[in-house]
């Protein structure tokens, strides 16, 4: 790492009554030492500039764009919020989503992601890093993962994870549970804490605010130590701050009720984006709300949808129930036309205009049915 000794980033540390400034620091320096522990002391990371950004974060300064001391408690009574390094790997749509509140809430947030998103993170208030050695080298309290579902094992696979600290916590935000909970088990040493999380919202749904929405989550591994615990508490304390409602439940629990729940709703919402559905003067409630799920679903990435399919076991099944239920009720529907066509047919009813505009409203009938009209059609005359 570069030792320079300018000044990109100054922090007034309110210490009591006291007031101390600390010398330069380099970049790294600065964040290694990052107080996570002492609850007096209060830090507000300096925004960098766009051009900052474009830096590589550890061989050159950055300017200081502002040193703003952080207000004072608004509430003497208050419980102090643990400020937590983190690492967010994945700097993608939701990366930035979630970082937007991370920072607000007075985290330091380190970002990494395979294409370069710099410009963003330093609009966000939050560190790029390009180089995952760097990333790790800052001992992020918690690295977040929100890569895409598809690309997790990859993504974890080129960590360093033997540049974190042992005792590092590992969470992720991904769609499914039991996946990354098997291959975080799987690939990260055993001295690391792990939480799985899903919360059930995005910049859509949660445009207003995350109050009220659920956070699933699984404490997989959290060590016995006081310490460690703290750190768990502190990482789920910032979604329970928020007014989320906590969810603690298994992956595999999760991922029962995700199928049934996500899965179904993206699967309708991208099954009726295929109709190119588009309002009209007549709008009813019901219609309007089939175009939000469209909006809401379809704007999210292909990618995490075909996630939601491939990691959930759950979801085939669903899919085929989907299937099912589709033909039931037009089987329903068709097998009420049989009926009105065969009296017509057979009692003597009068003829619907023609036969050949009758078999024409068959031609939409479930597969089974057309075994029906080959048996109609040789009825003796
Ligand atoms: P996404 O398409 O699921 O993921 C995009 C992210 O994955 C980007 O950071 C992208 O990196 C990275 N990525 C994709 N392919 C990669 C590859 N081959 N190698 C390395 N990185 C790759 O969209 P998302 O909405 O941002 O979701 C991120 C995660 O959050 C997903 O696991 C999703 O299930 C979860 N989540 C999303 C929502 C939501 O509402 N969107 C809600 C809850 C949980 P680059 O940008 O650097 O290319």
């Amino acid at each position: 790492m570069a030792n320079s000794s300018a000044s990109f980033m100054r922090l007034r540390l309110s210490l009591g009554p006291f007031f101390r400034r600390s010398p330069a620091p380099t970049n790294l320096q600065l964040l290694r030492r990052l107080p996570v522990d002492a609850s007096q002391l209060r830090l507000r990371a300096v925004r960098a500039t766009e051009a900052d950004a474009r830096q590589p974060f550890d061989h050159q300064p950055r300017a200081i764009e502002e040193a703003v001391e952080e207000e004072e408690e608004e509430d003497g009574q208050k419980k102090q919020q643990r400020k937590l390094k983190i690492a967010v790997v994945g700097f993608g749509n939701y990366g930035q989503f979630l970082t937007r509140t991370l920072v607000r809430q007075g985290h330091t947030v380190l970002a990494h992601s395979r294409s370069d998103h710099s410009v963003a993170a330093a609009e966000l208030g939050a560190y790029f890093f390009a180089d995952p050695h760097d990333l790790c080298e800052c001992h992020p309290d918690v690295v977040l993962l929100v890569t895409s579902i598809l690309s997790a094992e990859t993504v974890i696979r080129s960590l360093p994870v033997h540049r974190l600290r042992r005792d590092t916590l590992f969470a992720d935000v991904l769609s499914v549970k039991e996946f990354p909970r098997n291959l975080l088990l799987g690939t990260l040493p055993e001295d690391f804490d792990i939480i799985c999380t899903h919360p059930m919202f995005g910049p859509e749904s949660a445009r207003d605010g995350w109050g009220g929405l659920p956070f699933v989550f699984d404490k997989v591994r959290v060590g016995d130590c006081p310490g460690r615990a703290a750190r768990a508490e502190a990482f789920l304390d910032i979604f329970a701050r928020e007014g989320c409602r906590m969810v603690e439940m298994s992956c595999a629990e999760h991922d029962a009720h995700a199928a049934e729940t996500q899965f179904l709703t993206h699967t309708v919402g991208r099954t009726l984006a295929m109709l190119e559905l588009q309002p009209t003067p007549i709008d009813t409630k019901g219609y309007e709300t089939l175009l939000r799920l469209v909006d809401n679903t379809c704007s999210d990435s292909f990618d995490l949808y075909n996630g939601l399919f491939m990691y959930n076991t759950n979801s085939t099944e669903l899919l085929h129930r989907l299937e099912f239920a589709m033909d039931s009720v037009k089987k329903k529907l068709f097998d009420g036309l049989h009926d009105v066509l065969r009296k017509q047919l057979f009692e003597g009813s009068p003829p619907l205009d023609s036969d050949a505009a009758a078999w024409s409203l068959l031609d939409d009938a479930p597969i089974g049915d057309d075994l029906d009209r080959d048996n109609d059609e040789k009825q003796p005359e």
